[in-house]
């Protein structure tokens, strides 16, 4: 995992506890990172969990406990004990939305609490191998995950479980955050939980080493969209509780910059001298919070846009 990805979930996990902690149950880990796990009632059986990592969601009933995502060996604990103060109840089933460290790292402590872990085969293709990759010009190596995390049921484009009165569709958009990404609709009670498919009110990650892309994170944008209607609550990877119209806004963003910078890359400018000009700098109060500064997000959209021409 890279260090950048790290301090970024940290950043994360901060803003997002304070507000929220008054108005939910909160369960404390007992490992030394004393982070604690923030419960969000959903209805019908459904929660949103968060702590330090990826937002978890979490179904609940007669057919078992049903998990996505696991944030970091460290949190495992305290989401186990806030799944059995739910439900009093271990996980029967945990899907990775994708293999980034902060959304798998405790699967081998879920997995061996008895939950059957499910990814889309880009999940498993990474996670079981030492995966290199260069990140802001740093090379960085990410170790396979011990046996027991490995998503032990894998699919290529989209399976349905039906579980607690739910349709759980797991759909996979190609070459977005990564080239391994996964979002989740629970039917009846009109959730859909969209992993880093979604950074609510930040400028979102794209990991183009792992095969990811603005163009393919634009359009899983719109596929999500169009699985929406008013009445939809959406858990996004990182950030509060979503509306459709958080979707809206970052598609809006999401063309408006791009046409910016691809105008400055037609210009014949390159990265440092568009860097230094700061060309996004309108955006930075709206976007620029997280791990992803208004710097960050021009290196990776210009690479991303020069890498398609
Ligand atoms: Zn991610």
């Amino acid at each position: 995992m890279p260090r950048i990805l790290l301090s970024a979930a940290l950043l994360f996990s901060t803003a997002l506890v304070a507000p929220v902690a008054s108005a939910h149950k909160v369960h404390f880990s007992k490992q030394t990172q004393p982070t604690p796990v923030v419960t969000t009632d959903l209805g019908n059986g459904l929660y949103m969990l968060q702590g330090r990592g990826g937002n978890i969601g979490v179904l609940v009933g007669d057919d078992g406990v049903f998990v996505i995502d696991a944030q970091y060996a460290d949190m495992a604990p305290g989401i186990l004990s806030a799944i059995d103060g739910i439900a009093g109840d271990t996980p029967r089933y945990l899907v990775n939305t994708h293999w980034h460290g902060d959304h798998v790292g405790g699967n081998a402590i879920i997995g061996k609490a008895g939950a059957t872990i499910i990814a889309h085969d880009g999940v498993r293709d990474r996670v079981t191998v030492d995966v290199t990759r260069d990140f802001f010009g740093q090379e960085n190596t990410t170790p396979a995950l011990e046996p027991e995390a490995w998503p032990v049921i894998t699919f290529n484009d989209k399976m349905t479980l039906y579980l607690n009165g739910q349709t759980i569709r797991l759909v996979h958009t190609p070459n977005a955050h990564t080239d391994g990404d996964t979002f989740i609709i629970f039917e009846e009670a009109n959730v859909i939980h969209t992993g880093d498919l979604m950074f609510n009110g930040a400028f979102p990650f794209v990991d183009i080493t792992s095969g990811g892309s603005y163009a393919g994170f634009a359009a899983a944008s719109e596929k999500i969209l169009s699985k929406t209607n008013a009445d939809t609550k959406i858990i996004p990877g990182h950030g509060p509780l979503a509306k459709p119209e958080d979707i809206e806004g970052i598609l809006t963003m999401l063309s408006d910059t791009t046409r910016v910078l691809q105008a400055e890359i037609d210009a014949g400018k390159d990265l440092d001298t568009i860097v230094a000009e700061n060309p996004l700098a309108d955006w930075t109060t709206d976007w620029g919070r997280g791990f992803i500064t208004t710097q960050n997000f021009t290196k990776l959209m210009f690479a991303d846009l020069s890498a398609e021409e």
